[in-house]
């Protein structure tokens, strides 16, 4: 854990290795007017770690910010999962949590329209299990092969170097599984008014397995209690120009009051046979699970509750992965999710380097043992025990079948590359959560959507107007009559008769 020094005691100024430093205020010279001397080494560390001192930004949600806090169990969920973290009670467990933005860079302003990161790391009894999800329960996207694809068109143009609606649009409209969280996008939901104020989400599908070996699926969510506020897109506007730090400051400013902010920790739960009969694909990151027919059951509850002492070291070289799953919680098929076991830990070993789960803020608390040695930075993990295996040593770490996942049987199934958008309904969600808005929820979705779809090119306009059309036609048409556009009569004949149009 990384200290705040002591504040009473005098302190010595030195170099990285410790030895004192005469003089922080002037160069050593030859003569009153220079030239500077090679051997002044202080000068030479200062200025050589000075241009060292950035490391690469993440490539998504690169401005973050964190806290530490618990995460206490009130409900019993153990006839779900064998995880120790759920095993009795009342048991604490300490965590991190990292909230962020996606598409803006590390000096981007907290109030852009843009989902909201929300990973969790809780150091359990056995190992850290990592939940490193959003504020949103679904994605754009399901199959992690178009990610790279869909984050470019959220981030700058290759030659104007500035952002650009149309490339936005034009994936949207040609990738109607992102329907559903454009919804959400340009609801109210879309600018949190700060972290505190939202909700979380693992969004993919998990497993958890229990002491009988017995798994069912699972979602996480993470509910605020402080209610869900939200900025609207004028006062967002006013923010970012106020201050672009706001959501960070507030999160720093509610802790160091103690005001510790908290949300109830629950999950939904399926059960195998279940997912197997059911009309949907249960992995499909774009899809919720209707809270009616599988309702949230309690869990726990997440405080956060202490600041870092050092951004950089704790909030900047946090690294989060959905890959760190412990005992009693496991994957699920989920493509994205699939993706994103590899695609995590491989952006820390660039960013951070290979050994960046030695770094005090990734490190598990309980003891941890394995054979992998050296590395850029290592800390010596491992010192002088044997580095291989099998070995016969007597007290080297062993491998424990009874940590086995019990076999899950996909029946039987052919290698292919299936194309994920035939036969998918990307639009009954998406216009399910329009029907939930008041009218005037609806008003504000649609002015938001026509405030960045109109600076697109007709054409896309009219690929995506289609899209709305059919998750609910009045949805569809007022955004038609907000942009001056007709809906095209191929999108008319093409909607679902079952579906209802209206409000609330
Ligand atoms: P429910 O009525 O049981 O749940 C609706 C959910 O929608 C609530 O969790 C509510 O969050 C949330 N919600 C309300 N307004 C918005 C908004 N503007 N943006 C995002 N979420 C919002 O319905 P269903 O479970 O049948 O789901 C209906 C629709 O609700 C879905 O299509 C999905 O878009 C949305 N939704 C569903 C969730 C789920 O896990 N089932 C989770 C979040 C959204 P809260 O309770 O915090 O106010």
């Amino acid at each position: 854990m990384i200290r705040k020094p002591d504040d009473n005691k005098k302190r010595k100024l030195t170099t990285a290795s410790g030895i004192p430093v005469p003089d922080n205020q002037n160069s050593v010279t030859a003569g009153e007017r220079g030239p500077v001397l090679i051997q002044d080494y202080h000068m030479m560390e200062k200025l050589a770690h000075f241009n060292r001192e950035r490391i690469p930004e993440r490539v998504v949600h690169a401005k973050g910010s964190g806290a530490y806090g618990t995460l206490t169990i009130n409900h019993d969920i153990t006839k779900y999962s064998k995880a120790k973290i759920f095993e009795k009670i009342g048991k604490k467990t300490d965590c991190f949590l990292r909230f962020s933005t996606v598409g803006g860079e590390q000096g981007s302003a907290d109030a852009e329209r843009d989902p909201r990161g929300f990973a969790l790391k809780l150091y359990t009894d056995e190992g850290n299990w990592d939940i490193v999800g959003n504020n949103t329960p679904i994605f754009f996207i399901r199959d992690g092969i178009k990610f790279p694809d869909f984050i470019h068109t959220q981030k700058r143009c290759p030659a104007r170097h500035t952002k650009d609606p149309n490339m936005m649009w034009d994936f949207w409209s040609l990738s109607p599984e992102s329907l559903h969280q454009v919804t959400i996008l340009f609801s109210d939901r879309g600018i949190p008014a700060t972290y505190r104020h939202m909700n979380g989400y693992g969004s993919h599908t998990f497993s958890l397995i229990n002491d009988k070996g017995k798994r069912v699926w699972c979602k996480f969510h993470f509910k605020t209690n402080q209610g869900i506020m939200n900025l609207s897109a004028t006062q967002a506007e006013r923010m970012k120009g106020e201050d672009p730090d706001h959501a960070q400051r507030d999160l720093f400013d509610a802790i160091e009051r103690g005001e510790f902010p908290t949300w109830r920790f629950c999950i939904q739960v399926m059960s195998e046979e279940e997912a197997e009969k059911i009309d949907f694909n249960p992995f499909d990151l774009t899809k919720v699970w209707s809270h009616k027919q599988w309702p949230l059951i309690e869990v726990g509850t997440l405080e956060l509750n202490r600041n870092p002492v050092n951004y950089f070291a704790e909030v900047e070289q946090s690294a989060f992965s959905p890959s760190n799953v412990v005992p009693g919680v496991g994957f699920s098929p989920d493509k994205m999710l699939q993706a994103r076991i590899m695609s995590y830990p491989d952006a820390h070993r660039y960013r951070l380097g290979t050994n960046y789960q030695q770094l005090d803020v990734n490190k598990p608390k309980c003891p941890f043992a394995n054979y992998q040695r050296d590395g850029a930075m290592s800390q010596g993990i491992g010192g002088d025990e044997v580095n291989y295996e099998p070995n016969s040593v007597n007290k080297a770490p062993k491998e424990d079948h009874s940590y086995d996942e019990p076999p899950l049987d996909l029946g039987k199934v052919s290698i292919d590359r299936y194309d994920h958008r035939k036969g998918n309904d990307d639009y009954t969600q998406a216009g399910d959560l329009y029907r939930l808005m008041t009218r005037d929820e609806q008003g504000r979705l649609i002015e938001n959507i026509v405030s960045s779809l109109g600076n697109t090119k007709k054409a896309l306009q009219e690929r995506q107007l289609e899209h709305f059309y059919k998750a609910d036609p009045q949805y569809g048409e007022r955004i038609a009559h907000a942009l001056g556009l007709k809906i095209n009569s191929s999108a008319k004949s093409g909607t679902k008769k079952d579906i209802k149009s209206g409000v609330k």
